[in-house]
């Protein structure tokens, strides 16, 4: 199970930058062409599950502010303050929840290989992939950051460079094959791309369409046997204070 969790900080006072409960649940309901969900439910012939859990969006201080430097260090504090949030606000159902999407109503960071600690019925607690991805980030750079959570990496070429298939999500935005979908009313839009290099400078984040995930990529993700991970299994382990020496690693 997918448990989505949307973030304001409260530095931002636009209560309507969140996207609304029929907005998010279109966005990660497969069937609707171009949504996060058809995408993966289509891109993984139906093999990764969209199955998910919407919650209501919390509001809180960026965890960030209050963390040591260092891009490690900022990214584990931001998804394990959202985590320790919503866990106080609106206690989601972690002992179902497989992966956690967090989506930030600001423009906030963009990753989706790190993980977070859940707390769980019983006094355990279990890590799960975390996906965070904010009202700027382009669709096709979404599905990736979701790909990671599935347990999916970038391609490499031979040299081991990564981004290299233009023919992959797990690479997209290598400029080859992106294009800006039409508007539909049911899907969001995200906040206009700043970048004036990007060649979708200006135009709506939501709307940037990037490849499909090539089927050689789930021949050595089923043998990992890390996409399919079940909520029959969690991995659970008891509850310890974190160390300050362990934040987990992101990917881009
Ligand atoms: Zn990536």
């Amino acid at each position: 199970m997918i448990s989505v969790i949307r973030v304001r900080f409260d530095t931002n006072n636009d209560a309507n930058s969140v996207w609304s409960d029929e907005l998010v649940r279109n966005w990660m309901q497969p069937l609707i062409p171009y949504s996060l969900g058809d995408f993966w439910w289509s891109s993984s012939w139906a093999i990764f599950s969209v199955e998910h859990t919407l919650y209501d969006p919390i509001v809180m201080t960026d965890p960030r502010l209050s963390a040591p430097p260092g891009n490690a260090a900022q990214r584990g504090a931001l998804v394990q303050g959202a985590i320790d949030a919503a866990t106080k606000l609106i206690a989601p159902d972690w002992d179902n929840t497989d992966i956690v999407l967090l989506w930030f109503a600001q423009p906030t960071d963009m990753f989706g290989g790190g993980t977070g600690t859940l707390p769980l019925r019983g006094g355990v607690t279990k890590q799960v992939n975390v996906t965070v991805v904010d009202i700027a980030s382009p669709f096709d750079a979404t599905c990736q950051e979701l790909g990671h959570s599935f347990g999916l990496q970038h391609e490499l070429d031979v040299n081991g460079t990564d981004y290299a298939s233009p023919y992959s999500v797990m690479s997209a935005r290598n400029g080859s094959v992106e294009f800006l979908r039409p508007a539909d009313s049911r899907l969001p839009d995200g906040a206009a791309i700043k970048d004036p290099s990007d060649p979708f400078f200006n135009r709506p984040p939501q709307r940037v369409i990037g490849p499909a995930l090539p089927a050689a990529q789930l021949y050595g993700n089923r043998g990992s046997g890390t996409a399919r991970r079940s909520s029959m299994s969690p991995r659970t382990t008891r509850t310890t204070p974190p160390s300050s020496g362990s934040m987990p690693s992101t990917t881009e």
